[in-house]
């Protein structure tokens, strides 16, 4: 479904995994991005971010701003699926499936300690390696953190970098790697995996509220929350003119 621009996937959770395994069939590394409203509104304000975002294999709606957007539109996607959510969905798929994971991203030791909580729970979980998200993203020292993933011969490769940089990232390292088959783009995940982050609670999701939770938890958030109602000012504009 395409809201203004920006390709859905209309999948369940369960749908979505299976996009990702077919994926995972295919040579290369497939990208996998989940944006939001705020992401939504980037790509409004930025070609280039558009171009990015629109050209992955497989773009999951993270967010009620983007369910409310596609409602708006006349044309409802069946359910949200958010980044964090699915990256959940994606590790039991791969401790299920003998996938192994490379975590990359999140402050020094987040990436490790995320890895470490999820093996206590997943026995079976392979974590082909772990590296920090403070890095130059250019030049040797990117091509270090490049190598050091293809050494470890992760399948699937978490990218937690934040919105754009871990999408801009994604697409332009791709196919300097050589066993990752899916990138996942997944925002803070890693902070929430390892415990130094929490999730909304249920009844802030169930309402369409998470934005409000986050920004009670961290204000300075705010400059960039206002993108989710610019944003969906934006897409009340288009549905009129479709009218
Ligand atoms: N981050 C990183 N490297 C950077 C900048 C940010 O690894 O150069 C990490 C940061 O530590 C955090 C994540 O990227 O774990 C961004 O989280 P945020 O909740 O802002 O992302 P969102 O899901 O909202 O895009």
């Amino acid at each position: 479904i395409n809201i203004c621009g920006i390709p859905f996937d209309n999948v369940t959770m369960s749908e979505a995994i299976t996009l990702a395994e077919n994926e995972l069939q295919k040579k290369g590394a497939s990208v996998v991005v989940t944006p939001n409203a705020e992401i939504a509104e980037m790509c409004v304000e930025d070609e280039s971010i558009h171009q990015t975002i629109a050209s992955a294999e497989m773009v999951l709606p993270d967010g009620a701003g983007i369910i409310t957007a596609a409602e708006i539109l006349g044309t409802p996607l069946k359910e949200k699926v958010a980044g964090v959510e699915f990256g959940m969905e994606l590790i039991r798929h791969a401790e299920k499936h003998g996938y192994s994971l490379f975590f990359l991203g999140g402050k020094p030791s987040v990436a490790e300690t995320a890895a470490e909580r999820l093996k206590a729970t997943y026995k079976n979980l392979k974590i082909a390696g772990t590296h920090d998200g403070y890095f130059t993203k250019t030049g040797t020292e990117n091509d270090a953190v490049i190598e050091e993933i293809n050494v470890s011969n992760a399948d699937i490769l978490f990218v937690c970098l934040g919105a754009p940089m871990q999408e801009i990232w994604s697409m332009k390292n791709r196919e300097s790697l050589t066993s990752v088959r899916l990138i996942a783009c997944l925002g803070g995940s890693l902070d929430i995996y390892a415990g130094t982050a929490k999730r909304a609670p249920k009844i802030f999701i169930k309402l369409r509220l998470e934005w409000l939770y986050r920004l009670l938890r961290e204000p300075k958030r705010l400059g960039r929350m206002m993108k989710i109602p610019k944003y969906l000012r934006y897409v009340k504009k288009a549905a009129k003119r479709k009218e």
